[in-house]
């Protein structure tokens, strides 16, 4: 149902919903709180010093608010709080001066400090909490409150609401979980802790086993009829491939290399894993996948997550493939129509062997020949849908996944462990260890000195910040827009600087990607959008500024842009702020070691305060706190799919529609 139909939405609460993605009353029912407060008002004796408590209290005196500068004031009143006189300072709130009436009850959040008798208070609130309140606190844009939220979402709770359960019933059963629509109000509205907690496991459960659902479905479906293609190719041609390339391959990309060659040439349709740190070698290995599938006279297609990606992919494969007869095509979204139509045409002619692209591979128009493997260069991302609807372009193709996924080995094998896996744990030789050093903001001359220094030695730089602009300087946060103009005061303009972000039109962007790659420009500002792939080998420095806004695995794969030949590289992640995870990054290059801290740090967290850090984007699970719970999901979803095959999932219709997502069928 629209959520237009909502009482209380109008055309400013219509903006701010669609914002955050959300259309339809079903989606508004389903954006969970990501966190809660737990509010217990307390009698002002029992606070204690440094604690932010909540206590209560009548106003006493009339509020008086002095302006300390522009962005700055200050409001102070007296409340009587059970019988004791206390004086209240809360900052920037002076918009509440008109609620605060003389006499009116009211909660204050903040600290105590008894020597002063000062109450420095961070909110106010108005609603009376009598002792205890739990209070979802939900992602919101500018405008939107979510105390306003919450009334909305309470709204679409009278409305006729049409919601598919992921829990088969027999599941439901078995581990009594509440009903869906019960599990979903007590997420907004939840009425104590342990409801609460019963209602967030279940919406992990179901989270978890949908996502186990989709890596296996397919893996079951083909090994129903997993007859692989006949193909038929010299081994010596291999190796002389291998020979014509620039380096020596490492021991376990030869092993990958040979696992590939094995599934191909055997009858059974290959499902295999490449698992590696970034700049560990797997698109090489790719390639001479691809030059297998080519000898034996198929097509072969490769996705790549972004369109940087895509095209740094483009470039590199067809220079790999350049000494042979191999043609290697492109297909992004931002192509013309008239060039993307000249692709399908060689395509379905066959003229293109190899076709490199985004998920524009999978729209109707791509139409292969004779489609032989299929390859997607993941990263870090789980592309469970996309992935397969390539798969579908040929009916008996091979399966090729490259990861270089920024969880544990365990867990990466959990999640991807239904697969033949080939793991490359070593670097190509002649790398050093990436330098990394936090620096504080104070002391960013050192970088500076040391950024000249790597420039005069015709290297170059990438500098990453979180934001692109912030227009009203309302952040803290160092910017694209105002780091280039920083950087040309402090280079005297003698150095080419030029920034790239995901705002700029594509031809922008591809120029100056062309001009960064042959080297004309010396200093590459962007905000993480070159975290994915970029190889530039040149670079040879990574400037990260607010680097404690990142999580590891970003960090990591931002770093792993460089050091990528044997020349030292170096790391800076400029921080004011002492956060443990970067010390990580001081301590080891090792994408695997990185992830084992990630979790450590982020810890199993206390069931309710867990923010996402990383990457992987449940909204509610998180798989090291709930491994236990993916295991299970794994095997039920594992049962489910074995019992349910062959009928088509007729008895699931809302499985049905998970399937034709993943399957790609109108
Ligand atoms: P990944 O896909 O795992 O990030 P790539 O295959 O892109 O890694 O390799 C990273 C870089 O190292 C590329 O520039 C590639 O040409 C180079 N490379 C790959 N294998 C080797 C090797 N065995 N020796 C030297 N350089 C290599
Ligand atoms: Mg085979």
């Amino acid at each position: 149902m629209d959520i237009n139909l909502v009482k209380g939405v109008g055309s400013k609460a219509f903006e701010y919903l669609s914002k955050l993605d959300l259309y339809k009353v079903e989606d508004l029912i389903l954006y969970y709180p990501y966190r809660y407060n737990f509010i217990k008002v307390i009698p002002l004796t029992e606070a204690l010093e440094d604690e932010t408590v909540t206590i209560k209290g009548i106003v006493d005196t009339e509020p008086r608010v002095s302006y300390i500068n522009k962005s700055l004031n200050k409001m102070t009143f007296r409340i009587n709080s059970g019988g004791y006189l206390v004086n209240v300072t809360i900052f920037n709130r002076n918009f509440y001066k008109n609620n605060l009436k003389l006499g009116r009850l009211i909660n204050l959040i903040g600290k105590y400090d008894r020597q002063k008798n000062t109450f420095t208070a961070s909110d106010i609130k108005f609603e009376i909490i009598r002792n205890f309140k739990i209070e979802p606190v939900y992602h919101l844009v500018k405008g939107l409150t979510s105390k306003g939220l919450s009334k909305l979402i309470d709204e679409c709770f009278n409305m006729p609401i049409d919601i598919d359960d992921f829990i088969p019933h027999y599941l439901v059963d078995k581990y009594e979980f509440m009903n869906k629509l019960q599990a979903a109000y007590n997420l907004h509205f939840p009425e104590d802790i342990s409801t609460l907690k019963k209602a967030r496991l279940r919406a992990i459960y179901e989270e978890l086993f949908i996502f186990m659902f989709k890596m296996n479905y397919l893996k079951h479906k083909y090994d129903l009829n997993n007859q692989g293609l006949n193909r038929q190719v010299e081994k010596s041609k291999v190796d002389d491939f291998i020979s014509s390339l620039p380096f020596t391959l490492t021991p376990d990309q030869l092993t990958a290399v040979s696992d590939i060659y094995n599934d191909l040439l055997s009858p059974k349709r290959m499902n295999r894993l490449i698992l590696g740190d970034v700049g560990s070698g797997k698109t090489c290995v790719a390639s001479i996948g691809m030059y297998i599938n080519y000898l034996s006279g198929y097509q072969s297609s490769l996705m790549a997550p972004t369109e940087i990606l895509a095209r740094q992919h483009y470039a590199s494969i067809t220079d790999t493939f350049k000494n042979t007869n191999i043609k290697v095509g492109l297909l992004v979204g931002s192509m013309k129509k008239s060039e993307k139509n000249k692709v399908y045409q060689e395509l379905a002619e066959g003229n293109i062997d190899i076709l490199i692209g985004t998920h524009a591979l999978i729209s109707d128009g791509v139409k292969f020949n004779n489609l032989g493997l299929v390859i997607t260069d993941e990263q870090h991302r789980f592309g469970v849908n996309q992935r397969s609807n390539l798969q579908n372009k040929g009916l008996m193709s091979d399966v090729l996944y490259l990861s270089a996924t920024p969880i544990p080995r365990t867990y990466a094998l959990t999640i991807y462990g239904d697969m033949d896996t080939s793991i490359i744990k070593t670097k190509p030789n002649g790398r050093k260890e990436i330098i990394t050093k936090v620096v504080k903001e104070k002391d960013l001359k050192e970088v500076l000195y040391h950024m000249l220094e790597e420039i005069k030695q015709g290297h170059q730089i990438y500098v990453v910040a979180p934001l692109i602009e912030d227009e009203n300087g309302e952040s803290n946060l160092n910017d694209v827009v105002k780091l280039k103009e920083k950087f040309n005061i402090a280079f005297n303009n003698s150095i080419r600087v030029e920034i790239l972000h995901g705002k700029m039109k594509n031809a922008d962007k591809d120029a100056i990607m062309e001009d960064y790659k042959n080297g004309k420009i010396k200093v590459l500002i962007s905000t993480t959008v070159i975290e994915v792939g970029v190889d530039v080998k040149n670079s040879t420095m990574m400037v990260i500024f607010n680097a404690e806004r990142f999580g590891l695995s970003t960090l990591h794969q931002l770093r792993g842009r460089v050091g990528r030949n044997s020349v030292q590289s170096y790391c800076y992640l400029i921080s004011n702020m002492d956060v443990p995870r970067l010390k990580v990054m001081e301590e080891s290059n090792d994408g695997f070691y990185i992830s084992e801290k990630d979790f450590e740090l982020r810890g199993e967290g206390d069931l309710f305060g867990t923010k996402q850090s990383g990457d992987m984007v449940f909204k509610l699970a998180d798989i090291r706190r709930d491994y236990k719970i993916l295991l299970q999901c794994k095997k039920d979803a594992n049962e489910f799919i074995t019992n349910n095959l062959v009928d088509n999932f007729n008895l699931y219709p809302e499985f049905r529609k998970i399937i034709k997502e993943l399957e790609f069928i109108d």
